[in-house]
């Protein structure tokens, strides 16, 4: 490989090889895979005419520029891409129905109701739920799950429709952004009294844009000032022709209020789904699909809602869904039953995931729960990159001294969290008496008491801030939030701990060789007393494993109780056990402490030496 010079900077030259980087990729990334000094790229780009820093994430366009500068084959990787590549290393293949046309069995349609907020898409699920005529349950669907299964009499044939149940174009372009296609048929909800609006609009492009068919359900025609007609003329405008004027859309007049259309409108998406989509899918596969939802039940640990598109989805199944794999345990439809398998197009309740899902995951069938371990590791490995990469991308203390020389930034935010007002008063009042000299100002954009949450969070984001915590930790989802965000959250004691890190840092002089890492958290269900060993708590592992000997910290309503405690017995049942995770119930045991309380948290955690950068 030759190295010549591009305006006096050396990079190797690639010769026309082939070089595959993920989208989002930064020139740190391009140079580590080609082996020459990000800071050269930088340079290179310069003379492309391009201001970019090493860390920060570079166009397609870029990229592939700085390929052709340097003689190499640039090929962007998408996400969805590098998935489909680990799934092939293990012989896997999401998205394909496996064996031939004759394989195919008809599925019913998967849809979703989108439109502008207020004109009816809640009431009008609610209303699609209670008309289940042949649903055969008293009091029709009474569990969420995310999506529920109708049937309709079209033709005199009992038909099936599956609907997503949560409103709203968010959840459908979230999905579709992850590659996942999850609706064949789109309800867009129009109310006749108010008409076409800017999400109206925005959901058709959407369902266009992804190539779904639309029903468009004229809502609220009970009330006074109802236009139906008004709506199929503004629909006109963009593309959407009524058939009784010609066009290819099915308008149906509804009520969601008073149950009115809402049979026809069932039939409407059944003949469109005929006369448009050729639906099928092979049952007899391995089952593969997506998520819809999932959280951490309080009882029954992970509990995921999937949508089999294809394949039948048995209890006993090994299972991968995007970073979370298991065996399925148990399955529920929306009435609350168990099901023992669920064919193409079945919403279920999963029962028996070691962790939380997200939504739009896929999901597939594995026949060795090894296999299903292996994928989700790699996944998450794969995903923990990322979020390094991107971590790098914001501003955190140790990186505050170089952001600040290649002026990335002018200025360091900070939000302040406390857990009485006095300690956040003189932890502002020392930090903004601090002497930062003229090269950068600190801001204190926000403070306040009480744990960090999301809102926190948030803020953070938008304008680049750290958060600082004093004696107060994260609430809620407010953590995997800032991890997944790549927001810097540092967590203090001593007031003078924090002022002198910060101002370490501020004069590029922080050098931290250890960090804590968190190992798990646990949640007090119950306290039980015991004569021999004082105080136990009962407790659910709410996030990842909790090991016996670790050191651990007590957290009440987001303050911290006690802080050096440690984990010195755990048990599960009756046995006596190393660690136990997320999802499981354990008796956990503070040593000495005992000043523990139902809905505590107890938090474990190590301290490790940090990689230097
Ligand atoms: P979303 O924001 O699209 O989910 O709208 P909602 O389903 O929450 O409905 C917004 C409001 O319109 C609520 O007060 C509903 O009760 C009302 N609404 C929905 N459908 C009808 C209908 O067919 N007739 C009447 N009169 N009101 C309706």
């Amino acid at each position: 490989m030759s190295a010549p010079a591009i305006g006096g900077v050396q990079a190797p030259r690639g010769n026309g090889s082939v070089l595959r980087l993920s989208r989002g990729a930064s020139l740190t990334d391009f140079a580590d895979k080609i082996g020459a000094i990000p800071g050269s790229l930088v340079q290179i780009m310069f003379h492309l005419g391009k201001m970019v820093t090493a860390t920060q994430s570079v166009s397609d366009e870029d990229l592939r520029d700085l390929g052709v500068e340097l003689d190499w084959d640039v090929q962007i990787v998408s996400p969805e891409e590098e998935d489909r590549e680990l799934l092939e290393s293990f012989d896997l293949e999401w998205g394909e129905d496996e064996g031939d046309e004759e394989d195919l069995r008809p599925r019913p349609p998967v849809v979703t109701v989108m439109g502008h907020v207020d004109h009816g898409k809640t009431r009008l699920l609610d209303a699609i739920r209670k008309t289940n005529v042949v649903a055969g349950e008293a009091g029709g669907i009474t569990q969420h799950i995310g999506a529920y299964q109708v049937a309709t009499e079209v033709n005199g044939d009992e038909r099936k429709i599956t609907l997503i149940d949560t409103p709203g174009h968010e959840a459908f372009t979230a999905m579709r952004a992850r590659g996942a296609k999850s609706t064949d048929i789109a309800i867009l909800v129009v109310a006749a009294d108010d008409g076409v609006k800017p999400q109206t609009i925005e959901a058709l492009n959407h369902a266009q844009a992804a190539d779904v068919p639309i029903v468009v359900a004229v809502n609220k025609i009970d009330k006074e000032g109802a236009d139906p007609t008004k709506v199929r003329g503004q629909l006109t405008e963009y593309g959407l022709v009524a058939e009784e004027y010609g066009g290819e859309t099915m308008f149906v007049d509804i009520s969601a209020k008073q149950g009115i259309g809402i049979d026809e409108l069932l039939e409407a998406v059944i003949l469109t789904a005929d006369a448009a989509l050729e639906l099928k899918a092979n049952p007899d596969q391995e089952a593969q699909g997506i998520a819809i939802e999932a959280h951490l039940d309080k009882g029954r640990g992970s509990v995921a809602t999937v949508l089999v598109q294809r394949g039948t989805l048995r209890v006993g199944d090994a299972i991968v869904v995007g970073e979370s794999y298991g065996r399925v345990r148990a399955m529920l439809d929306e009435n609350g039953n168990n099901v023992t398998e669920a064919g193409p197009s079945r919403p279920v309740l999963v029962l028996g995931l070691t962790t939380v899902p997200g939504a739009g995951d896929n999901f597939l069938v594995v026949e060795e729960e090894r296999t299903a371990r292996q994928v989700a590791e790699k996944r998450a490995a794969a995903n923990r990159n990322a979020l390094l990469a991107r971590r790098n991308k914001r501003v955190s203390l140790e990186d505050l001294d170089r952001a600040l020389k290649e002026g990335q930034i002018q200025q360091l935010n900070l939000i302040l969290k406390g857990d009485v007002s006095g300690s956040v008063e003189a932890l502002e009042d020392a930090l903004l008496n601090l002497d930062v000299g003229d090269d950068v100002e600190l801001r204190i954009i926000d403070r306040g008491v009480g744990a960090i949450t999301e809102s926190n969070v948030t803020l953070a984001v938008a304008s680049d801030a750290i958060i600082i915590g004093f004696n107060v930790r994260p609430e809620g989802r407010a953590r995997t939030m800032s991890e997944r965000e790549g927001v810097d959250v540092r967590y203090y004691s001593v007031i003078y701990q924090a002022i002198e890190e910060i101002e370490a840092a501020l004069k590029g002089m922080l050098k931290p060789e250890y960090e804590e890492v968190q190992l798990g958290t646990a949640e007090i269900r119950a306290v039980f007393k015991s004569s021999k060993l004082g105080n136990i708590a009962g407790c659910m592992v709410t996030s990842g494993t909790i090991r016996r000997n670790s050191k651990a910290r007590l957290i009440r309503d987001g303050v911290v109780v006690a802080e050096s405690v440690n984990i010195d017995g755990l048990r599960r049942e009756k046995d006596d056990v190393t660690e136990v995770r997320e999802g499981f119930e354990c008796g956990i045991n503070l040593g000495s402490f005992n000043d523990i309380k139902v809905d505590d948290r107890i938090e474990t955690f190590e301290i490790r030496e940090k990689p230097r950068a």
